[in-house]
């Protein structure tokens, strides 16, 4: 058995999005609704209520288990298209792109294909109701690598309880944790300042 804890998919988002977000909630297990995330659980639970069936010749899966052992990850794929060999993960997000977070996301849903099935999987889709668009997304080697890096932080935040300093920027005013994060007064820039106004000054700001 693996001694190491085992991380979540979504902790992935969560950390591209902010490593101080994926502690709060994976660690501290801290969680806040805003607008945007119950946006989220509605459009999961739409993805989620369909059935499995067949389009176009394509088994079209909801739902799926994922795990892989060899990364210590476990978490759900919304949707795998199946056509013989040909794998492919669909992840539904009901806002709009922001960086990378879903790319990663998806690859390591597509990891977790590749060890659990045994074939390869070189792309999938990100569904974004925003826009209404489905974004295909190659898994290349430098975000397969992204994702194996992230996992590794993830599983050191789950280790050593270490809660990352606030990037107090403009992420934080679309956060579902802002009020409980406080990013003012923990970014790092706050502490610097007020590290160097005690050593300086003697006193507190
Ligand atoms: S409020 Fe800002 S610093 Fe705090 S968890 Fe959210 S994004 Fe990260």
């Amino acid at each position: 058995m693996n001694p190491e804890p085992v991380v979540a998919i979504s902790a992935i988002e969560h950390f591209a999005y902010c490593p101080r977000q994926c502690a709060l909630i994976h660690c501290d297990g801290v969680w806040s609704d805003n607008p945007h995330t119950v946006r989220g659980t509605r459009a999961h639970r739409r993805v989620d209520s369909g059935k499995h069936r067949t389009e176009r010749g394509k088994r079209v899966l909801r739902g799926i288990p994922l795990w892989s052992e060899s990364l210590g990850l476990t978490g759900r794929a919304d949707v795998v298209e199946a056509k013989g060999e040909d794998i492919h993960p669909v992840e539904y997000k009901s806002g709009t792109r922001h960086g990378l977070a879903a790319d990663l996301q998806l690859c390591a849903q597509a990891l977790c294909l590749e060890e659990m099935l045994d074939v390869d999987v070189p792309c999938g889709s990100v569904w974004y109701g925003g826009p209404r668009r489905r974004v295909e997304v190659w898994f290349t080697a430098s975000l397969r690598q992204q994702v194996k890096s992230i996992v590794a932080e993830i599983r050191d935040q789950l280790l050593t309880g270490r809660l990352p300093a606030a990037v107090n920027d403009g992420r934080c005013k679309e956060c579902q944790l802002f009020h409980h994060c406080l990013p003012g007064p923990t970014s790092m820039s706050h502490r610097i300042e007020r590290y160097m106004s005690e050593a300086v000054f003697g006193c507190d700001t």
